[in-house]
């Protein structure tokens, strides 16, 4: 258990061009803050052994084929495992994402995704079938149970998994599913966390049927290149900013293009769908007000528009 060290681009594969942005280690200045912070009030139950990683290098590389950013030093698959199930305290998580307002507001947006998918699929939705890949706290698969879809989860992190069940969600494996099944796979801030994002998605797409969509969302990262020169974690606004790159955590940090690369080097298109907007619609019962909001509710889904903003980078790509 330990570090290794990723020498090709986790996505596009490129040996050449990978150009070194920044190269810290734990125990220098540049983390004090973090490794103070990350031991003194963990946010949401996160608390990593100090002492396993202070020895060890942060550095961020950028690929000059895809233009992914990445972390090229990481914990291998049994340490990324501990990181995920015993650095967190479950418990507290879920507590902490239980209690936040921004579940509500969650779900609200992937009821307005699943419903835009169901339309652009334009199937009875007994005949839609939908996974959740890396489920979380199940606020995707509620949002998709509600519409009258029955998605498939998985998910490897024991506690969600027993969670997922308690909400009647059964957690299934990669290995059980089979090729050309599913119409379409949710992956929420999924990618970023993966130790070889080609590969999983690559075999998402066997998953998926012809015409079938899986969407990628991760955090925007189109700014980390100049925040990587103008600050360090060793603030709060740091933090904040350099968060598509948080240590251990976030291992590929992804702007619109490296991500539409990812997609297109596993044989994916980008698709637009038409998005219907739950929130915006609520004034939609006074009957006055009806078509007006209904109308202004119904918009073309413009990647580029939505990625200008604050939230994630978010792409659906179809098969
Ligand atoms: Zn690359």
């Amino acid at each position: 258990m330990g570090f290794i060290k990723r020498t090709v681009c986790p996505c596009c594969k490129s040996k050449e061009d990978q150009k070194v942005l920044l190269e810290e280690y734990f125990n220098s200045n540049y983390f004090k803050h973090w490794i103070d912070h990350i031991a003194s009030k963990p946010a949401g139950g996160y608390r990593p052994e100090v002492e396993e990683i202070l020895d060890e290098k942060y550095e961020i590389t950028k690929c000059g084929n895809c233009g992914l950013i990445y972390q090229s030093i990481i914990p291998d698959s049994e340490l990324l495992h501990k990181a995920y199930e015993s650095w967190y305290d479950q418990d507290e998580n879920l507590r902490f994402n239980l209690s936040l307002d921004n579940r509500r507001v969650k779900i609200q947006r992937f009821l307005t995704e699943v419903y835009s998918f169901i339309q652009f699929y334009n199937q009875p939705v007994n005949r839609i079938k939908v996974m959740d890949f890396g489920m979380g706290w199940s606020e995707w698969s509620i949002a998709a149970r509600s519409l009258g879809l029955e998605p498939i989860g998985l998910e490897i992190s024991p506690s969600k998994v027993k969670y997922a069940s308690s909400l009647g969600f059964e957690a299934q494996t990669l290995e059980q599913q089979e090729e050309s099944s599913v119409d379409f796979i949710n992956t929420e801030q999924v990618f970023e966390h993966l130790d070889e994002p080609f590969e999983y998605l690559q075999n998402l797409v066997r998953l998926l049927k012809p015409g079938g969509v899986v969407k990628l969302s991760v955090p925007n990262g189109s700014k980390i290149e100049e925040n990587l020169k103008k600050y360090d974690f060793n603030s709060e606004e740091g933090f904040r900013k350099l968060n598509p790159v948080n240590p251990i955590e976030h291992l590929n940090c992804y702007n619109t293009e490296s991500l539409v690369s990812l997609g297109k080097s596993c044989g994916l298109r980008p698709v637009e769908l038409i998005k219907y907007d739950f929130q915006k619609s609520r004034k939609v019962f006074r009957p006055l007000n009806a078509l007006k909001e209904l109308a202004r509710s119904i918009k073309h889904y413009n990647i580029d528009q939505f990625n200008k903003l604050n939230g994630p980078t978010l792409i659906f790509f179809q098969k």
